[in-house]
């Protein structure tokens, strides 16, 4: 994706225009095959729209897209349809995700159906992607009101994968479920993933389970990427203070960092300069004049001090003085 912009339009109480929601706001951004991307931030930061946007569920105002060299947006929609198939989106919640007047069978019938795969032996499609994901294929009579939200997800992961995609883009797919089955269905994706050569965009707030299993790891604030990286990289010397803060934040991991203090500001107006400096405990005058670009290569970073901070550790112990 290069330069990835959609805003929607933002209304006041009588129904007027009152300027745009700067949902995504010039995001570029590569998945590498076969890998996991990780999209990460606050609630609000953009991430799911990007995810959509990625999957041309909904159009960008403009950007490109690419998905093996093959422009996204310029496909009409009937090749989008087409393309679809090798493209899925998992949702956050089971529940909504499974019609419930379909039984299990019903649902991941109708992918097959749909892309024509497996003429005639439907059934016994169902069953392998079934135990693919764990359960046993007897369950395929069933309702989804008689599942678990595991086991719902897991149900709704082999209903994404009877299309065969090539692509999957999970929008918090573990984090309505109970933290103990979190991270088995976090671990039933990654094998998934590495055993059938996945591409994975997870989309999530968490990053406990984002470390479980990301390659690479893009760290959205109000609408823009302002790190990204191979995620040991990332997590081990982040460059960028948010994303220290979101790291220091992370349970288990010391004393929760005060550095996010202060609300998230409005994606309708956002600041001037790095939008991070109203929360930023570094920054400076150039910040809130000048719009820090990513730079690097592998490990980029949107912040004008990322060559002059302190080591990743010491921050806390600074912003507590
Ligand atoms: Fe903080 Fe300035 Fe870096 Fe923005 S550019 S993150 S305000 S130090
Ligand atoms: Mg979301």
């Amino acid at each position: 994706a290069q330069g990835l912009v959609k805003h929607f339009p933002f209304r006041d109480s009588l129904g007027r225009m009152r300027g745009a929601v700067r949902a995504v706001d010039g995001v570029s951004l590569a998945v590498p095959r076969g890998r996991v991307l990780a999209i990460v931030g606050e609630s609000g930061c953009g991430k799911s729209t990007l995810g959509r946007l990625l999957l041309r569920l909904i159009e960008p105002d403009s950007g490109q897209l690419r998905f093996d060299g093959e422009d996204v947006l310029a496909l009409s929609p009937a090749a989008l349809r087409a393309k679809r198939r090798e493209m899925q989106l998992i949702f956050q919640d089971p529940f909504a995700s499974l019609d419930p007047r379909m039984t299990v069978e019903a649902a991941i019938t109708e992918p097959l159906i749909l892309h024509k795969l497996h003429r005639g032996r439907e059934r016994a499609r169902v069953a392998e992607l079934l135990e693919r994901v764990g359960l046993r294929p007897e369950l395929a009579r069933r309702w989804p009101h008689e599942f678990s939200g595991g086991q719902r997800q897991r149900i709704a992961i082999a209903r994404a994968l009877a299309s065969e995609p090539r692509l999957i883009i999970g929008d918090e797919p573990v984090s309505a479920l109970d933290v103990s089955v979190q991270a088995q269905v976090v671990n039933l994706l990654g094998d998934l993933i590495r055993d059938l050569g996945l591409t994975f965009v997870l989309i999530s707030h968490d990053l406990g389970v984002v470390r479980q299993i990301a390659d690479e790891v893009a760290v959205m604030y109000l609408g823009q990427v302002v790190e990204q990286g191979p995620a040991e990289t990332l997590f081990h010397a982040p460059r960028h203070p948010y994303t220290r803060a979101l790291l220091a934040a992370v349970p288990g991991q010391g004393s929760t960092a005060k550095l996010l203090e202060g609300d998230v500001p409005s994606p309708v107006s956002p600041p001037p300069g790095c939008r991070f400096h109203t929360r930023c405990p570094f920054a400076q005058d150039l910040c809130r004049e000048q719009v820090p670009l990513l730079q690097g290569e592998a490990h980029r970073a949107a912040c004008h001090l990322q060559e002059s901070l302190p080591a990743a550790t010491p921050i806390r112990e600074a912003a507590a003085d």
